[in-house]
């Protein structure tokens, strides 16, 4: 469990940084609210998909913290080993995922 936070974080400091070059590709003044209001203003700057993994692993962190880790939030079985390997922030199990995949497709 402590080497799944110690990859979660490293994912969170990746995410970091890719936000921190981003913004340091713009003004150094609105750099400098970001520090401040990082969610509200740097939110806009990042793509879809790397908001969405920077939320999960935040939420995956939580969830460590509370001791719900690796629990689907949907079914609330045990998500299984392999998922968590291959996605140390998911908070579904396989087939809920393929479920919120297929949801999420249709929407719109
Ligand atoms: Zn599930």
């Amino acid at each position: 469990m402590l080497a799944r936070r110690h990859e979660l974080l490293a994912r969170y400091q990746d995410g970091r940084e890719r936000v921190d070059q981003e913004l340091a590709e713009h003004d150094p003044e609105v750099v400098e609210r970001a520090t401040e209001q990082w969610d509200a203003s740097v939110v806009s700057k990042l793509g879809d998909a790397d908001l969405a993994i920077l939320g999960d692993v935040v939420t995956a962190l939580t969830r460590i913290e509370a001791g719900t880790y690796g629990i689907c939030t949907m079914c609330e079985e045990p998500i299984s080993e392999r998922r968590l390997v291959v996605l140390p922030e998911a908070a579904t199990c396989v087939s809920c995922a393929g479920l919120v995949a297929r949801t999420h497709s249709q929407g719109g």
